[in-house]
């Protein structure tokens, strides 16, 4: 059988980016081959689908319609206020409040237990958790909630639960099977390889996974100065079989981490979370594959970070982040960057989650006052074996403290001093 015929017979998928036309094929031997250059395809891989569609994230578009029904004058009194709460509360979402998005949106269903709106955009929220039995539970409270008006929503709604049962089978330990199958892909800058169930549930997933892959590598050589020149192997799982992998890794839960490889959890029908966290990890690889680790910790962290925010169009830390770390100034509780340089761990969950704010925040400062090139020194210098502080004077012109007092410094401007004598000079 010629090589051609091979090549057609196992046609998997043709994917359709939105610039260039990306192909995605497997051949004879298993191994899926991406091409953006059409000369290079078979013929009978050239008709076929787009890319995946994100499910989640680009739902109807608008406003959802008001409430239909008239009502007594208090409870349409109630509506407008729980309302305005929804309002507000995607306006959060969009910023990337989700913690306090979710709240609002509870207290929405407190006041008027009627309105279908919170749960739309809660079951949104708890699947970008992995809460999929919330998210079901979510979507079918909207459909028993909204009428006709919201046709637009409920025909996507219906969509997203048929996509959640998918979700739940790959993270149910009982049903992933034991026979782990894998699928290759060949790429210039990566050597990918997924489980083949994730490709089962969605047959674009690796063109998907290519285009989220190739952004990264953009974004993350802008941010980090360097990318490197050998393909990077990266692995991606459904949930219940990187458990079954990788789970005595860890004491903590994680969904991904790098060994050589970067490893992910991945969502049978990947949407914005996958991206963001290839973001982070692809991060972590290229700040290890130049300096040889992962110190200072707080640096390799920072620019993970934000990275991943890039991913989802957040610059760097939200108002309400700032002014977390801006209390904690205030407070004497500020986490220095010399106590997070070597790990994050000793800390309690709290301070943790301060350290990794911490940590974007000095990334965020550092990006705003070098260049690309220069980042690209800073890991070259820790790679060749340089101090921290050796390596921070150089490129930026202060060693750790310094560059601590410069963030301190940024955090705050954020915010009016109040005239209060123990918080130092005005900024
Ligand atoms: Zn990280």
């Amino acid at each position: 059988m010629s090589r051609r015929l091979h090549l057609a017979l196992a046609l998997l998928a043709v994917a359709a980016a939105a610039q260039a036309d990306v192909f995605t094929w497997v051949d004879a031997a298993g191994v899926t081959h991406i091409a953006d250059d059409p000369a290079s395809v078979p013929p009978d891989a050239r008709m076929g689908r787009d890319g995946l569609r994100d499910l989640w994230g680009e739902g109807p578009q608008g406003r959802m319609p008001a409430a239909g029904t008239p009502r007594a004058a208090r409870a349409s009194l109630e509506t407008s206020r729980s309302r305005r709460i929804v309002e507000g509360a995607v306006a959060d979402i969009e910023r990337g409040e989700t913690a306090l998005a979710a709240t609002a949106l509870e207290s929405a269903l407190r006041i008027d237990p009627r309105l279908p709106d919170p749960h739309w955009y809660l079951a949104g929220l708890d699947r970008e958790r992995g809460r999929y039995a919330s998210a079901e539970s979510h979507l079918r409270a909207f459909l028993g909630l909204a009428g006709e008006a919201y046709e637009l929503w409920r025909n996507a709604a219906e969509e997203r639960l048929r996509a959640l049962v998918d979700e739940q089978r790959l993270a149910d330990p009982k049903s992933a099977g034991d026979a782990d199958a894998w699928v290759g892909v060949a790429h210039p800058h990566f050597r990918i390889q997924y489980h083949s169930d994730l490709g089962r549930a969605e047959p674009a997933y690796a063109s998907t996974v290519v285009r989220y892959l190739e952004e990264a590598r953009h974004v993350v050589g802008e941010r980090l100065g360097t990318v490197p020149e050998e393909p990077m192997g990266v692995v991606l799982y459904g949930k219940a079989a990187y458990l079954r992998a990788h789970r005595h890794r860890f004491s903590f839960q994680t969904v991904g981490f790098y060994d050589g490889r970067i490893h992910v959890v991945s969502a049978a029908h990947p949407a914005g979370e996958l991206r963001a966290l290839l973001f982070h990890e692809y991060a972590h690889a290229v700040f290890r594959e130049q300096t040889g680790g992962d110190r200072p910790y707080w640096l390799n962290e920072g620019l993970a970070e934000l990275c991943e925010r890039a991913s989802r169009g957040q610059a760097g830390l939200t108002r309400s982040e700032r002014s977390s770390l801006s209390q904690r100034i205030d407070a004497g509780t500020w986490i220095p960057l010399r106590r997070i340089a070597p790990s994050f761990s000793g800390l309690g969950d709290e301070d943790a989650r301060s350290a990794y704010l911490v940590a974007a925040a000095a990334a965020r400062w550092i990006e705003t006052h070098s260049r690309p090139a220069d980042r690209a020194r800073v890991l070259e210098l820790l790679g060749e074996g340089r101090s921290d502080d050796d390596t921070l004077s150089a490129v930026l012109g202060r060693p750790t403290e310094g560059v601590d007092d410069e963030v301190r410094r940024w955090v705050r401007s954020a915010f009016p001093t109040t005239g209060n004598a123990a918080l130092g000079p005005p900024l």
